[in-house]
């Protein structure tokens, strides 16, 4: 194993040994890896990838963790974290984003580069790639209507190659990476040019609008559960059956906004499970509405 990871190392990568991944997860919950690996470049990250698949070795892909739940227990598989792929580079109206890159920052930069269609994405926690993964948006936006194009690894052949929006599937919160063949690189967004002050205050208004709804003071993997239609409003139905604030051990609906559940107090994973299938029945039973959680679950 040592000359595994010496390999690796001397190719761009970052080890972590017998990490935590709690202290990689927005929501402070997650086991210990056998290994978190680092690239340090795009090239490190395909050569760890070929590599952890050549050998056999199970993995997975991680930005900052912001919409994952992982198990406490000891992990059976490596974890990729992209945060040093974190390139972003404007040309006009397009833009390149390497991966790892923060869509906040992202968002904060076409904002003072005077480019709109990215307001929406000023307070999304997290990587552009797992932006895409999950086709994130808010306040009416979303990736999918600026995403032009993204460079992936494909586990299945083990090459890089270029896929168009078309081919990227996305849907509401949903995408093709979703399925787990590909990995995104890079991605190529196109924006427009617009009054600098103008998106300034619009990213502004947007974000003050999050930090006033959304229970930010509290560990969370943002919101719990899927839209599963446009007129269910989750949070308003979760308020309304009165579970606001219910616990299960330290994990919580948060009495901020109730489509949200918090670590409130050392919740495990367990914790949280149970309390969202609390929420499920009730739901189902209520309005006969079938909840689906938003964060990916790590076990
Ligand atoms: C307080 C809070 C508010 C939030 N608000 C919003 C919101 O308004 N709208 C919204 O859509 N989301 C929101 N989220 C969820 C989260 O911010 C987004 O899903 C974000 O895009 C996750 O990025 P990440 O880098 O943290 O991904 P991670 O949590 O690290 O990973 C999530 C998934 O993406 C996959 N993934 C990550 N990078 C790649 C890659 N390069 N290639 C392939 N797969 C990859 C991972 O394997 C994993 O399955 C919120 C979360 C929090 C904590």
């Amino acid at each position: 194993m040592e000359n595994f990871f010496e390999d690796l190392y001397l190719n761009g990568c970052e080890i972590k040994k017998n990490e935590p991944m709690k202290n990689h997860t927005y929501f402070r919950i997650g086991g210990i890896t056998q290994a978190m690996l680092l690239p340090k470049t795009t090239e490190a990250m395909v050569y760890t990838c070929k590599k952890l698949l050549l050998e056999g070795k199970s993995f997975r892909i991680m930005g900052y963790g912001a919409n994952l739940i992982v198990s406490d227990r000891e992990l059976d598989f490596f974890v990729i974290c992209t945060k040093y792929l974190s390139d972003i580079t404007f040309c006009g109206t397009a833009v390149t984003v390497q991966c790892g890159a923060p869509t906040a920052r992202l968002s904060y930069m076409a904002a003072q580069n005077g480019l709109s269609g990215l307001e929406f994405a000023s307070g999304i926690p997290g990587s552009v790639g797992g932006a895409v993964f999950m086709n994130a948006g808010a306040y009416e936006g979303e990736f999918k209507n600026i995403v032009r194009s993204s460079s992936v690894f494909d586990k299945k052949n083990m090459e890089v190659l270029s896929l168009s929006t078309d081919q990227m599937e996305f849907g509401y919160r949903k995408s093709i990476f979703q399925q787990g063949r590909y990995i995104c690189l890079e991605t190529n967004l196109e924006l427009s040019q617009a009054p600098r002050e103008e998106v300034i205050e619009k990213t502004r208004l947007l974000l003050e609008k999050r930090w006033k709804k959304q229970p930010l003071d509290l560990p969370s993997a943002g919101s719990f559960f899927k839209r599963p239609r446009n007129d269910f409003f989750v949070g308003t139905a979760i308020e309304n059956l009165g579970m606001k604030g219910l616990r299960v051990g330290g994990a919580e609906i948060s009495k901020k906004h109730a489509g949200f559940i918090v670590n409130a107090a050392n919740a495990t994973f367990d914790d949280v499970m149970k309390l969202s299938e609390v929420v499920k029945t009730k739901i189902k039973e209520a309005y006969n509405v079938d909840l689906e959680t938003e964060p990916e679950i790590w076990k």
